[in-house]
């Protein structure tokens, strides 16, 4: 089996050197286990936190041991009840093309037809969900707000689709480039601009004359300082990421203006998907019918190929990536 091993620690933007493909043989499944030839891996921001050596909600990926993370495949060998080859299994031991794993940590998805098995990394699986949960749970959207989502990719294209769908008055996005931007228009958002183009403080203004109630945060930094600056009174804020800083050495100078958050009554709420794994059949359903009524589209970034998972990982740092970012395996 090939995977995928932490080969040193970045400083500031990982690069390739930070990864080593090591080849090995694939440990005999016990009782309980599973071998699961992957399909699809994930690769997700929050990566880049567990490749530095602090202790976080989750921990830090270890020097010279293979990284982790979301993964669909087909089942190849079962030693446990309930599950049999051929069967596709969600699980977390993405970045090798062999996982043996207990059972108890794969869920069966059933294949839909129409739909790469990649959905379940990102449409139908965590990023819908850190969109539908950190929209409705956590800002507490309510139909008429108007509602900024920062960085608007795989988690805010839909997060922004979902508010539209719910009654939102306005749902501004920002993203890196001007194809992104005319992608978020596509999709029904009210307004979108480039943060490449000018300060996100007046973008933001112009975008939304009126103020907005909900801000989706992923990116922090300027981003987060814009957002307060326009919302309304009792605004709500849903700190989901912070990609701005994720690559930074020093703290980031934004926002300077959090003490407006006072006199604004604002509520600023962090969160963590997954802490709402309860939220998700009802997101399925609710994202499954309105893909099927064709009310929602995603895009998906495929890269191909196990050897370039590290290159597909740094692209997505960089923004080269248009929804959600998967690697064919
Ligand atoms: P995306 O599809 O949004 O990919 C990351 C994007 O971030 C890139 O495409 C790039 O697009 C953008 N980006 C990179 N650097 C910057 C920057 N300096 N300023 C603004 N944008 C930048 O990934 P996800 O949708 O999977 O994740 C979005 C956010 O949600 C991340 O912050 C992630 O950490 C967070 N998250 C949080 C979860 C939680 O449980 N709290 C769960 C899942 C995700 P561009 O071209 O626009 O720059």
């Amino acid at each position: 089996a090939r995977q995928i091993t932490l080969a040193s620690r970045p400083a500031g933007w990982p690069t390739a050197e930070n990864f080593a493909l090591v080849e090995g043989e694939t440990p005999a499944p016990t009782e309980g286990q599973l071998v699961v030839r992957n399909l699809f891996m994930s690769v997700d921001p929050y990566m880049r936190g567990r490749m530095n050596d602090v202790k976080s909600y989750v921990p830090p990926f270890r020097l010279g041991e293979p990284l982790d993370g979301g993964a669909v495949g087909e089942v190849v060998e079962s030693r446990a009840d309930g599950f049999a080859p051929g069967d596709l299994v969600l699980h977390g031991l993405g970045w090798r093309d062999i996982a043996v794993l207990d059972a108890r940590h794969a869920r069966k998805v059933t294949p839909i037809e129409g739909l790469s098995p990649s959905a379940y990394l990102g449409v139908l699986g965590m990023t819908s969900l850190t969109a539908y949960a950190g929209l409705l749970d956590v800002a507490e959207f309510k139909p008429g707000d108007a509602v900024f989502v920062s960085g608007a990719g795989a988690v805010g294209s839909i997060a922004g689709q979902i508010a539209k769908l719910k009654g939102a008055s306005r749902v501004i996005g920002s993203a890196g480039s001007a194809e992104k931007v005319a992608h978020l228009l596509d999709l029904g958002f009210d307004a979108a601009f480039n943060y490449k183009d000018g300060p996100v403080g007046q973008q933001l203004k112009q975008a939304a004359p009126d103020g907005i109630d909900v801000y989706f945060d992923n990116v922090g930094a300027d981003h987060l300082e814009a957002a307060i600056s326009s919302l309304n009174q009792h605004g709500r804020v849903a700190l989901c990421g912070a990609i701005a800083a994720y690559n930074d050495t020093t703290p980031p100078a934004a926002p300077r203006n959090l003490a407006l958050a006072i006199g604004k009554r604002l509520t600023l709420r962090g969160f963590i998907v997954n802490d709402h794994g309860a939220r998700m059949p009802e997101m399925v359903a609710e994202i499954s019918g309105w893909l099927s009524e064709g009310k929602i589209s995603f895009q998906e970034t495929v890269v191909d190929g196990l050897d370039n998972a590290p290159e597909a990982f740094l692209g997505l740092l960089r923004g080269e990536n248009t929804g959600k970012m998967v690697v064919r395996l």
